[in-house]
């Protein structure tokens, strides 16, 4: 195997290929702590690629409540059990068994049978006569999944047909339809099972990160349609190189604020998510890749409120459904701006309110609230 380098880890790993990072990494910061599990992503995912014959059960983009929810059943459970057994300081890849390029296992058809398992089931349980002290006693939390879009993808490596390759454009991860032949390796590889195998057509078939209109400058349809306005999509500069203005740059490398989902497996995951504050810590340690990176992306974030330039990064959230390249703010407002320089977002950091008078003498009728 080559040795590339995990900015993740911090560390040379091995991968079965050399290191040819794209000239822009395709990116999204997820904000988990604004996910009211609407699964209005999940519909617009599934109504615009998976509702053919064979992708039932497809679900690229999906939203889980943790800690009981998982889609196939126990994916992150499953695999975090088989990386302890192995000594987890290690990554799938580096402990991979013989003949194999990659630790995983292949999800029963059974475990996609239920995706709405463990929806809004909370961990602990109220007794009778408790009330809330500031504290939550029981928690959960919503976590938006979709393809990550990996630096260094399971399934791409595992492949024997070499099927899937990164687009060395922008690093969006796709299936070969023509060249695949159905083996499920790459089902079996990724850690995230984030591909699925079409029954009807016999071959695999992934989130394509929307790339029609990724192309033409637009954010995916689960981040241009999501009700809590989590989601911010644009593109990772090279990790030695960030941009300031970039926001993806800025969040993600800069203030350090959204974390990869289990960077100790080793794949460089692309989806970046702000961490609940109000979950247990030691349960998102496990989940964001340890205490030092979590614990200051959680400080950061409650101190959004004094640091102008974080605050407006975040607020053009949703705002736009056009790719934002660069951002800037300025006392009022947080400004947007997509590849060629043209402003494309302008929001307020405060909102405007504008109070109607009580009397409107030009219909001559009064309008107030009534309550
Ligand atoms: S649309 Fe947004 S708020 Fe609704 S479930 Fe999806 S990520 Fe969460
Ligand atoms: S999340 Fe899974 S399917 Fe997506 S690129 Fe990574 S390994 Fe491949």
């Amino acid at each position: 195997m080559a040795k590339v380098y995990n900015w993740h880890l911090k560390r040379k790993v091995e991968y079965p290929y050399e290191e040819a990072r794209p000239k822009r990494q395709v990116a999204w910061v997820f904000d988990i702590n604004k996910c009211i599990e609407c699964q209005t992503c999940t519909v617009a995912c599934k109504t615009t690629w998976t509702s053919g014959k064979g992708q039932e059960y497809m679900l690229w983009n999906n939203v889980e409540t943790k800690p009981y929810g998982g889609y196939p059943l126990g994916w992150d459970i499953n695999i975090l059990k088989m990386h302890k057994e192995k000594g987890n300081d290690r990554t799938l890849f580096e402990v991979s068994p013989d003949g194999e390029v990659v630790l995983g296992y292949l999800p029963e058809d059974e475990d996609y049978m239920y995706p709405n398992f463990g929806e809004d089931v909370c961990y602990g349980i109220v007794e009778k006569g408790a009330f809330f002290n500031g504290i939550h006693q029981v928690w959960m939390f919503y976590l938006a999944r979709i393809c990550n879009h990996c630096t260094y993808p399971a399934c791409l490596a595992a492949c024997p047909r070499k099927a899937i390759y990164k687009r060395k454009e922008d690093g969006i991860v796709l299936v070969d339809q023509e060249r695949c032949r159905g083996y499920r390796e790459c089902v079996k590889a990724c850690p995230y099972k984030k591909v699925f195998f079409n029954a009807f057509t016999r071959v695999s078939e992934k989130c394509i990160a929307c790339y029609p209109l990724i192309e033409r400058g637009e954010q995916p349809r689960c981040v241009q349609t999501c009700i809590g306005k989590i989601r911010l999509q644009g593109f990772l500069s090279h990790p030695n190189n960030p941009r300031p203005d970039n926001p993806l740059d800025y969040l993600v490398y800069i203030k350090k604020v959204a974390l990869p989902l289990y960077p100790q497996f080793g794949l460089e995951p692309n989806v970046y998510y702000i961490p609940p504050i109000h979950v247990p810590k030691q349960f998102l340690y496990q989940m964001f890749g340890g205490k030092e990176m979590v614990d200051r992306a959680i400080k950061t974030y409650l101190n959004a409120k004094n640091d102008r330039k974080l605050l407006g990064a975040m607020l053009l959230f949703g705002s736009t459904n056009k790719i934002i390249h660069r951002f800037r703010v300025d006392k009022n407002y947080a400004y947007g701006y997509d590849d060629k320089g043209n402003l494309i977002s302008k929001v307020p950091f405060k909102e405007p309110v504008y109070i109607r008078p009580l009397y409107d003498k030009k219909r001559d009728v009064y309008r107030h609230s009534i309550p």
